[in-house]
């Protein structure tokens, strides 16, 4: 398969015709296209992949929703949908290094100086209270200022001007050390930003991991070979050769400006803050590009980032417990685990395990493996049945998490809880759960006594 977005719309429309839609009539980039993809899915529980052709105020057609289905996700990683966890982890375990080409489809058009213009992109509003249009499917690409460790990433764009964004880099993250490093040298970090890429660049730029793990090593891991990559116009930063768009620039040393409130996958429209200043010294384009647009806080966005997350939460648990069975992401901030504890501690070291692995976790419950990760009612179940409040709670204090936890009082500075809901002291030796006796099951048919 080719690396480029429309080699995998064509894939779509081959192998699911009914999950792209082509919508000519025109359409208004404030709300609009937001509210499409949100009814659709209310109204009609559908979720296709949406292309309009007609923005208003733009030239560009933009694309939205296209990460909304874990069969979409899994054709873009050319597996079946149960396959993609152990794929993802295949791709972090042998990630193939990319490689640099010397001319892209990224850059068959090149604007620089006055003709860099980002009013001329789509002017996407996605929510009630948004402080302004934001681009959401853009992928950062930098390096350490001081090493050759390169970091992918996404972060959320606001236009503050003809050439001029604001950036939200998560506290505490790569792209945020790697702007710190470069501020306290007094210097501009280059970065580029990416918008509108195969799912597999998406995947991949979501891998969570060391900051010496290259995201663009997982993305050639996904792919099965290495990722094309060009240099940029104006700087030394790689950018993949077949994107739709590619913003060059430079995030400016000491410089702030207002940026919020914005809608977030919290399902909170967080307040202004102060956040780093952007300026873009090139845009360069496909001729015929489309402009993505992620579909914030809903199922283009959520799906996309929990598939890298559940996998990097499911590496690190079983570095120390090796019976992990499952691992699940259900809402913002927490995680579930199920193991097959073999010795008493095991579910407390998952527990470790997952907080020390992704900055965002907050609550952990952990049950044992004939619990259903994936079925709400029994992890419910589980914690009313297997465990005690003042014995099996364990609080992390004065911690670091997500800067977009609307609970805590400084941003990002937050308590953690693991719960351990596993049988204690085993579930060999716990109450037995009740059942009919098999040999009854079995013998008994309903047609003999109810006949349909
Ligand atoms: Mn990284």
């Amino acid at each position: 398969m080719g690396q480029d977005l429309k080699a995998y719309l064509d894939a779509v429309k081959r192998r699911k015709p009914d999950e792209l839609h082509v919508v000519s009539r025109p359409i208004d980039p404030a709300y609009e296209i937001t509210a499409l993809v949100v009814k659709l899915e209310k109204e009609r529980r559908r979720r296709p992949i949406l292309l309009f052709e007609n923005v208003k105020g733009t030239k560009f057609p933009v694309l939205t929703n296209v990460h909304a289905s874990r069969s979409r996700l899994a054709l873009a990683l050319n597996c079946a949908p149960d396959a993609m966890l152990t794929t993802y982890l295949k791709a972090m375990d042998k990630p193939i290094s990319p490689r640099v080409v010397d001319a892209a489809p990224a850059q068959e058009v090149v604007l620089t100086g006055a003709d860099v213009d980002l009013y001329a992109l789509p002017q996407i509003v996605h929510h009630e209270g948004d402080a302004g249009p934001y681009i959401t499917s853009a992928i950062s690409f930098a390096r350490d200022p001081t090493s050759e460790t390169w970091n992918c990433a996404y972060n959320r764009l606001m236009i503050q001007g003809r050439d001029t964004t604001s950036i939200h880099l998560t506290l505490g993250k790569h792209l945020w050390e790697f702007q710190r490093i470069a501020e306290q040298r007094g210097e501009v970090l280059p970065l580029a930003l990416v918008i509108g890429v195969h799912p597999a660049i998406a995947l991949g730029a979501l891998a969570i991991g060391s900051i010496d793990e290259d995201e663009r090593a997982i993305m050639g891991g996904l792919f099965g070979e290495p990722l094309e990559l060009v240099r940029c116009r104006t700087s030394d930063v790689l950018v993949p050769a077949h994107a739709e768009m590619v913003l060059e620039c430079e995030i400016l040393p000491g410089k702030r400006t207002a940026e919020g409130p914005f809608g977030e996958f919290t399902g909170y429209s967080l307040g202004e803050r102060q956040r780093e200043v952007v300026k873009v010294r090139a845009i360069t384009h496909r001729r015929d590009a489309m402009f993505q647009d992620i579909t914030v806080a809903h199922l283009d966005h959520m799906l996309l980032s929990t598939i890298p997350m559940e996998a990097n939460l499911y590496r690190a648990v079983r570095a120390m417990v090796p019976s992990v069975r499952a691992v699940r992401v259900p809402a913002p901030f927490t995680c579930y685990v199920a193991i097959e504890q073999r010795l008493v501690g095991q579910a407390k070291n998952a527990i470790m395990a997952v907080f020390g692995a992704d900055l965002y976790m907050k609550r952990v419950v952990v049950v044992d493996h004939d619990v259903d990760v994936f079925d709400d009612r029994q992890i419910s179940w589980a914690l009313a049945t297997r465990c005690q409040p003042d014995r099996d709670i364990t609080l992390v204090t004065h911690a670091r998490g997500s800067d977009l936890d609307p609970s805590t009082r400084e941003d990002g500075y937050t308590a953690k809880w693991g719960v351990d809901a596993t049988a204690k002291p085993s579930l060999g030796a716990y109450t037995p759960r009740h059942r009919v006796p098999p040999q009854v099951w079995e013998r008994l048919r309903l047609d003999d006594f109810l006949p349909q």
